[in-house]
């Protein structure tokens, strides 16, 4: 990449797409994915101090504490270096204000909000499975890997997330919801807003953003 894109964050609930686009993104017009979400997930998996302290929130569906957060994407990004998309974090105004503040630092960012209704989100995300290897995401209904649980991409193993179950997905939207408003009021007031119809199909939605980013 010549010179830095604008950052992009991606505002939406669990199953809305973000992963999805960011990984198309990512590989058409070399953006860096970086997911507070799977940034989490791996200290688990490591079994970190941090893991063990944030284990029990994320099979919860809550949220984990903004600074821990925060103190995590700053370790994973340079944001002077490469453009990047922000996946999962903000979460709300707190956060939003955080990232400003202590990363991006001026540098130049627009807000995508992953607009969809709370029943699709579960069909999606109740069905979505995920590459351990390389992340990529599929959808058992609407875009299964072509061999069963093997990765179309990388070949690697396909799994189902351990809080992609209904009961943790109806308290991770709700959650989500919860601080969602203030979090777009944030961006509109800025007008760094863009709405996008997440109901569509993917291809659509990809090139809905190409559009916006172009
Ligand atoms: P996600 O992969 O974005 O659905 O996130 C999975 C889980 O990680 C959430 O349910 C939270 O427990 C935690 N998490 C991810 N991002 C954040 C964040 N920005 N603030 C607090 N908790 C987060």
């Amino acid at each position: 990449m010549d010179a830095l894109k604008s950052h992009l964050i991606f505002i939406g609930a669990p199953g809305s797409g973000k992963g999805t686009q960011a990984k198309l993104l990512e590989r058409k017009f070399g953006y860096q994915h970086i997911s507070t979400g799977d940034l989490l997930r791996f200290e688990i998996k490591r079994g970190s101090p941090l893991g063990a302290r944030v284990k029990a929130t994320l099979a919860e569906g809550n949220l984990v504490d903004d600074h821990t957060v925060l103190e995590l994407l700053t370790q994973n990004t340079n944001v002077l270096e490469s453009s990047y998309i922000f996946d999962g974090f903000p979460r709300n105004k707190f956060q939003a204000e955080l990232l400003e503040e202590e990363l991006l630092m001026g540098a130049n960012h627009l807000a995508l909000y992953f607009n969809l209704d709370s029943e699709s989100l579960i069909e999606r995300i109740v069905n979505r499975r995920t590459c351990l290897s390389c992340g990529a995401i599929y959808n058992l209904l609407t875009g299964p890997p072509a061999k069963e649980a093997v990765c179309d991409f990388c070949g690697g193993n396909i799994v189902q997330r351990k809080d992609d179950n209904e009961e943790t997905v109806r308290n991770r939207i709700k959650v989500y919801d919860e601080a969602c408003e203030d979090l777009l009021a944030f961006y509109e007031e800025k007008r760094l807003l863009r709405s996008l119809d997440a109901e569509k199909d993917q291809r659509e939605v990809f090139a809905e953003i190409s559009k916006l980013i172009s």
